[in-house]
């Protein structure tokens, strides 16, 4: 086995004598090099003095690293910065275009993918509709094929760090319980159980993974980058076909003991509903208020003439969306107007108890319900104003989402980032050059392909003709 001091020569040429101060394990010279990568990484250091003071490190240690990190090209010195006294000292910068992340968010309906550098700066951005009907496998390829066309202009797939994927969340829900809960209405769906996208990308692609859900994602793109930038307590609410919310608590994304934080589709809205919810109650805010229901509504309303602006959207485009329903309120269509001032005043009632326990700053309401106007939004604001405590009320700001469908994008690629560069990681794998040489993580690939060797070999169990 090789040892640390064998390994960081690897790196230089065996010619490069033995300087003073160079680490002895693998351990102390990742921890030193991950600390110096972070400080010029987050802005906090720009010259070797910096350096020096910022990690208390020896001016020979300083130069020692920094060659090691110019070497793997992660760190590169160029321009004169300003002198203080003496000469001017050249400026140190993170090489962020020496790597780049992937990231790609799958909704029941539409597929986005994105390419960023190492500082999260997207460089091409795609979306397209799909069907999650069409099942795991199908997706998975489809976005690997994406991807590898998003690749095509940056050096191949020797240039990806890191992979983050974000998941509608009843798909993660449906995993994580082993039962239908969530999505009984797509059988097909089933197929998703058991199903490791992560572990599959960063097959195919050989860099590390992140799988979040969307609402997580959309969260944290919000909190990073969108209405919630500088806040530390956040409260976001998708809706969309189903009705979630996640936190941000203290500057942390809290996401519960299971991962299930935020299921809020599911407080009883006190209203009488013939309906049943998917969790098997009657009056969930979801059956209430969901775009399900508001387009069950609308259709109804268009095919009873109870909305006329909806039965002329109906026989142009043979349906009627969430959407429609917000043009025709913000067009003063009378039924579309109140069915959404009920919506929100839903909304806003089963957010006002989270609001009085959490004391958010910012109430972000993302999600295409949300993009449907300012009806439905004016409508959430005066129920939250109503029911919570003035002490609350008084400085919280409720906004639509900013960064829309993109929100889910940035968030996936801060999710990939924070992973990569958390000191604790970064120590493990700067050595190497990047994360995809991790030891750890090159050890659970090679678990992975074993597994699946296996499974290949194993004879596939009969397929019942009939359920
Ligand atoms: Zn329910």
């Amino acid at each position: 086995m090789k040892t640390g001091s064998e390994r960081l020569t690897e790196v230089k040429p065996a010619a490069s004598p033995r300087r003073v101060g160079r680490p002895r394990t693998t351990e102390t010279g990742g921890a030193s090099l991950a600390l110096l990568m972070g400080l010029v990484r987050n802005g906090m250091a720009t010259t070797r003095l910096d350096l020096e003071r910022q990690a208390e490190l020896g001016r020979a240690v300083i130069t020692d690293r920094l060659e090691m990190l110019e070497t793997l090209g992660i760190l590169a010195e160029g321009e004169m910065g300003r002198a203080e006294g003496g000469r001017a000292p050249r400026l140190i910068r993170f090489c962020e275009e020496v790597g780049s992340v992937l990231v790609a968010v799958v909704e029941r309906s539409s597929l986005a993918v994105a390419l960023t550098d190492l500082a999260g700066n997207f460089i091409v951005e795609h979306h397209e509709p799909t069907e999650l009907a069409r099942g795991p496998d199908a997706i998975l390829d489809r976005l690997t094929t994406l991807f590898i066309w998003l690749l095509d202009e940056r050096g191949g797939k020797q240039q990806v760090w890191g992979i983050g994927l974000s998941l509608p969340e009843p798909v993660l829900i449906d995993t994580m319980d082993g039962d239908a809960f969530g999505i009984p209405d797509l059988a097909a769906l089933k197929a998703w159980r058991q199903y490791d996208f992560g572990v599959e990308l960063s097959l195919r692609f050989g860099a590390p993974s992140w799988v979040r859900s969307g609402v997580q994602t959309m969260t944290i793109g919000e909190w990073k980058a969108g209405g919630a930038k500088g806040a530390s307590d956040v409260l976001f609410v998708k809706l969309g076909r189903s009705i979630c919310a996640s936190i941000v608590s203290n500057g942390r994304l809290h996401s519960g003991s299971q991962g299930s934080a935020g299921l809020i589709g599911h407080a009883p809205t006190g209203e009488s509903s013939t309906r049943i919810c998917r969790c098997g109650s009657k009056g969930c805010l979801e059956v209430m208020a969901s775009g399900e229901a508001i387009e069950e509504e609308g259709l109804l309303a268009a095919k009873t003439g109870r909305s006329r602006y909806l039965a002329e959207t109906l026989e142009l485009n043979g349906e009627v969306t969430d959407v429609d329903v917000g043009h025709g309120a913000q067009l003063g269509d009378g039924f579309c107007a109140e069915l959404l001032t009920r919506c929100g005043r839903l909304v806003g009632e089963a957010m006002a108890p989270l609001a009085n326990l959490l004391n958010p700053a910012v109430v972000i309401l993302g999600g295409s319900v949300a993009q449907s106007g300012e009806v439905l939004l004016a409508a959430v604001r005066e129920a939250l104003y109503r029911q919570g405590h003035p002490l609350i009320t008084r400085s919280l700001r409720i906004v639509r989402s900013q960064l829309g469908v993109t929100a889910g994008l940035i968030g996936s690629a801060h999710v990939v980032l924070d992973e990569i560069f958390a000191p604790a990681s970064a120590q493990e794998w700067v050595l190497h050059g990047s994360p995809r040489k991790e030891p750890a993580f090159m050890a659970r690939m090679d678990a992975a392909r074993a597994r699946s060797r296996q499974a290949a070999r194993q004879p596939r169990p009969p397929t019942p003709s009939t359920d």
